[in-house]
């Protein structure tokens, strides 16, 4: 599932291509998705960005207000941009032997005045929505990057919750963004161990912790992201952050920190959690 750098990548890739676009009509391929859709037709694209792991779609309408179609890729979803350009998947990648529009897993078809938009979906998890009001699809969460978040409020959250830290680090009305694979490179980074209670860490930790969150983050982020085949075709691949996961997926491997021990795994919450039993306390 993409975690917050993936979904930043789609929605800056996305932005570069379709911004200024009108969009001329909808066709809701899937029964599972709202027609209610439809009320972004006519709307020209002001901006594409991200809110917690959506994508957003910031429609304009002149001097009416704005309307928002909204976008959650959960398990197997997939946006694809044609245009005479070409056709790119979500995460920007050209696919350079097309796609096939006629699958099964499309579940809506956007035509817009330069290109087209398409959202596939194998398993149908993933979410398709119109809001008129930003304040309707806000995640519960804090966004982790942005300018408000500090390790003050971390702390106090930390503080709070009687739980493991990595599953709070998982907590989507918490922190929004952070899924299984940058919950474990976030602990890592931090020194801390994923056995640890929230309540027992103290103050320098929380530090390190808070620091740890935001440099993962961003530095996902500035590599595109993380792409597994198991949720992207090889066509798809463009993010390179897999090639720097420190723990994740390193089962068995030597720990590039203390170049010593080796990562181990756990199961967590029916997940797998990485570590190293050296670095981490
Ligand atoms: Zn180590």
């Amino acid at each position: 599932m993409p975690e917050l750098p993936e979904v930043e990548t789609v929605a800056r890739q996305l932005d570069r291509r379709m911004r200024g676009a009108r969009l001329r009509d909808i066709t809701v391929l899937d029964r599972k998705l709202s027609t209610d859709v439809l009320e972004a037709t006519g709307g020209r694209i002001v901006r594409i960005y991200r809110s917690g792991k959506q994508v957003v779609f910031e429609l304009g309408f002149g001097r009416a207000a704005p309307r928002f179609l909204v976008v959650h890729l959960r398990m197997t979803g997939r946006l694809v941009w044609t245009d005479q350009k070409g056709s790119y998947d979500s995460e920007g990648m050209m696919t350079n032997d097309g796609f096939d529009a006629s699958t099964k897993s499309l579940r809506a078809k956007l035509r817009f005045d330069r290109g087209e938009l398409f959202f596939f979906d194998t398993r149908r998890f993933g979410t398709l929505t119109h809001h008129s009001n930003v304040s309707d699809f806000a995640p519960r969460g804090v966004e982790p990057l942005s300018a408000d978040f500090t390790t003050e409020q971390l702390h106090a959250m930390l503080r709070r919750a009687k739980q493991g830290v990595k599953a709070f680090f998982m907590r989507q009305d918490r922190i929004v963004g952070v899924g299984n694979i940058y919950a474990s490179e976030i602990l890592f980074r931090a020194g801390v161990s994923p056995k640890r209670s929230c309540h027992t860490l103290k103050r320098a930790e929380i530090e390190k912790l808070y620091a740890a969150l935001r440099k993962v983050l961003s530095d996902a982020i500035a590599h595109s992201g993380t792409t597994f085949s198991d949720y992207r075709d090889s066509h798809g691949k463009s993010g390179s952050y897999q090639f720097r996961l420190a723990v994740y997926d390193r089962q068995d491997e030597t720990c590039r920190k203390c170049r010593q021990a080796k990562i181990r795994r756990i199961v967590q919450q029916q997940r797998s959690t990485y570590f190293c039993p050296t670095c981490q306390r």
